[in-house]
């Protein structure tokens, strides 16, 4: 049976469950990013300089948070205790090769420097976002303190520390972070190091945090409301792969969210995940989403392939999977040139959309769905873009941003959600209206089934039954004969033809005539279905001439019954003036016998029940 589901409750509490979700999410977006708004700015806009920032006085004044998103010296393989710390070496080029003497730890394998030029500040604090693992910070050669993280449900695996050692005797003070982490996992100055006072950080990581744990909470339910939608039209496939796609998005996404992963660190202490790794998932993620994206655009404005298949379609196939493929054999290439590569992906794909939206607009016009289905794919394509360039440039971890794509977000939820119960409710339609189809089609096939049936039956009844006096004929009985031969045990079974004729039948009709003589074969009929017993076989098998099986009964019982029914005639004969007497004989079936042995007996029998005067019973089993 087919799946109604117009009313199902599921579809009643899926409605309900989108419903709330989005009223607490806007609500609460807007609750969150109205109390951040109070929170001073902090980015500083000062652009790095040869490892050095600058943070002017003015600056200083205006806040007391600031991102030192400067260029990082970074040297790799050497560590800084207080003793070897030598700031002559610390010049020049990030890569330059540094004498062996000055690594004195093999803690250290990544070490970077910014010289950074800011006012003393008493209260500051130094916070490194998610690098667990060994840390040495110093300022001016001397190691900071670490301390507890302010807030005790997020941040975790950040790291903080008081800035301690500030000499104003010195233009730029020294900052070294000497990490033991592989430093290809970790693009350090890539990071957002904080300089703020406590205030400022523990607002900071709370607002980032609340605000990350929404998008990954959003993220959720886009893919939960199109996974729910999914198993109920399994095959539904444009429903199916924009679920797909959805989820790859939302992983995709996820994997710019710190928060997400430090949130399993604190789950599992032994959870880990470089920054190498996220990227290798996001870039992935982006090729196969790039895939079923570009089969999406397909199925949605293209699906009877008016743009030439092969440069749109397996092109922009191809691009991906060679992306894919350079990717895997050489991860480092995305290193340098991953942006440059993912864009050019995103490049062709967005043109092959354009195009097809383009056939689609020719062929269809404008229409509501075109608009909406155009203006999710845009919205799409920018937010990939977007991501792409963000991750990178790695202002991620600015409250704006995270506003930004959370409105984003936010509106793709809704999109998705009124997309879904779009394409649920033609589904649902197609499938009252297939229902409906088969219940008529059934309905038909029904009605002319019966009427074979019938039809089948009457053929059966009119084979098988004598059409004047509505008893069996002689096919029928003939048949059961076969029938009962078939399975014949003389050990067992007792069974008894009788046939008998009616006697001087020609008078009846030559004196009363045709009529007459039809009327008395009836009433010989109705005589004999009403005296023999229920389990013998009754037919007329000639004219004028009957034939009876009895079953299951002994030879006494047979003559009997056979008497009772010569003497019924006798009786009827005297009563009604057309009707007339009967000879009958019998025969008990033997072993050996076959049909044509049986009626030869029976008819002998016949035959000297006729010539010993009429109105007789004689037998081949008893002295008659
Ligand atoms: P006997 O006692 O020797 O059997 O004499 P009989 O006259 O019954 O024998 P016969 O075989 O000469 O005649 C049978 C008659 O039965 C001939 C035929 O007209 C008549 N008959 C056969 N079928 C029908 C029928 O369906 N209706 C009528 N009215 N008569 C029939
Ligand atoms: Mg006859
Ligand atoms: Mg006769």
């Amino acid at each position: 049976m087919i799946r109604r589901l117009n009313n199902t409750p599921l579809n009643t509490y899926l409605k309900i469950f989108c419903f709330i979700t989005i009223t607490l999410v806007v609500v609460l977006s807007l609750v969150i990013n109205l109390t951040m708004s109070s929170i001073p700015p902090y980015e500083t806009n000062l652009g790095p300089q040869n490892g050095r920032l600058d943070i002017s006085k003015d600056a200083v004044a205006d806040t007391d948070l600031f991102c030192l998103q400067g260029e990082w010296s970074y040297y790799k393989n050497v560590y800084f205790t207080p003793e070897t710390f030598d700031d002559s070496l610390l010049v020049g080029d990030a890569t330059a090769n540094l004498p062996y003497s000055t690594i004195t730890q093999a803690k250290g394998t990544a070490t970077y420097k910014l010289d950074l030029k800011f006012e003393n500040k008493d209260d500051l604090l130094l916070y490194i976002p998610y690098l667990r693992g060994g840390l040495d910070v110093f300022l001016n050669g001397k190691p900071l303190v670490p301390i507890r993280t302010l807030n005790p449900i997020i941040g975790i695996g950040s790291a903080l520390f008081e800035v301690s050692h500030y000499d104003e005797k010195l233009e730029y003070q020294q900052l070294v972070i000497s990490t033991n982490k592989n430093p290809e996992a970790t693009a350090f100055y890539k990071r957002d190091i904080l300089l703020a006072s406590a205030e400022g950080i523990n607002t900071f990581i709370f607002s980032t945090s609340i605000n990350q744990f929404m998008f990954f909470a959003m993220l959720l339910v886009i893919t939960f409301n199109g996974f729910v939608f999914m198993f109920l039209y399994p095959s539904h496939k444009i429903m199916t792969s924009i679920t797909i796609f959805d989820a790859l998005l939302m992983v995709f996404i996820t994997t710019t969210l710190p928060v997400v992963f430090e949130f399993f660190a604190n789950l599992n202490p032994h959870f880990e995940v470089y920054d190498s790794t996220r990227v290798t998932i996001k870039m992935l993620l982006l090729l196969t989403s790039g895939v079923l994206g570009i089969y999406l655009s397909k199925e949605l404005f293209d699906p009877d392939f008016k743009v030439n298949k092969r440069i749109w379609h397996d092109g922009c196939m191809l691009i991906f999977v060679a992306l894919a493929i350079l990717f895997l054999c050489d991860m480092s290439i995305y290193d340098k040139y991953g942006t440059e590569l993912i864009l050019l992906g995103l490049l062709v794909s967005s043109i092959g959309v354009l195009k097809r939206f383009k056939a689609y607009y020719d062929q269809y016009g404008m229409t509501g769905y075109f608009v909406f289905q155009s203006i999710k794919t845009t919205y799409l394509c920018l937010l990939i873009f977007l991501d792409i360039m963000m991750s990178n440039l790695i202002i991620y971890n600015s409250l704006s941003i995270y506003n930004f794509f959370l409105i984003f977000i936010a509106l793709h939820l809704v999109i998705r959600v009124y997309d879904n119960y779009i394409n649920y409710k033609e589904v649902a339609k197609l499938n009252t209206d297939f229902e409906d189809i088969v219940a008529e089609r059934t309905q038909s096939l029904s009605e002319a089934n019966a009427a074979l049936q019938k039809s089948n039956d009457t053929l059966n009844e009119i084979s098988i039954k004598d059409a004047l006096t509505k008893i069996n004929n002689r096919l029928y009985f003939e048949r059961k004969v076969e029938e009962l031969l078939g399975k014949f045990n003389p050990k067992k079974d007792r069974f008894y033809l009788c046939i008998f004729d009616l006697d001087f039948f020609k008078i009846v009709n030559d004196t009363y005539g045709h009529e007459s003589g039809d009327r008395a074969l009836i009433g010989v009929a109705t005589i004999g279905t009403e005296i023999l017993p229920k389990n013998s076989i009754f037919s007329r098998i000639g004219g004028e001439e009957f034939a009876v099986i009895f079953m299951d009964m002994d030879d006494a019982s047979v003559l009997a019954v056979t008497e009772k029914l010569r003497a019924r005639l006798e009786v009827e004969k005297n009563k009604v003036i057309y009707a007339t007497t009967g000879s009958f004989g019998l025969s008990k079936l033997v072993e050996g016998m076959d049909a044509k042995n049986w009626f030869v007996s029976a008819d002998k029998a016949l035959y000297r029940a006729k010539n010993g005067g009429r109105n007789k019973i004689m037998s081949d089993f008893s002295a008659d």
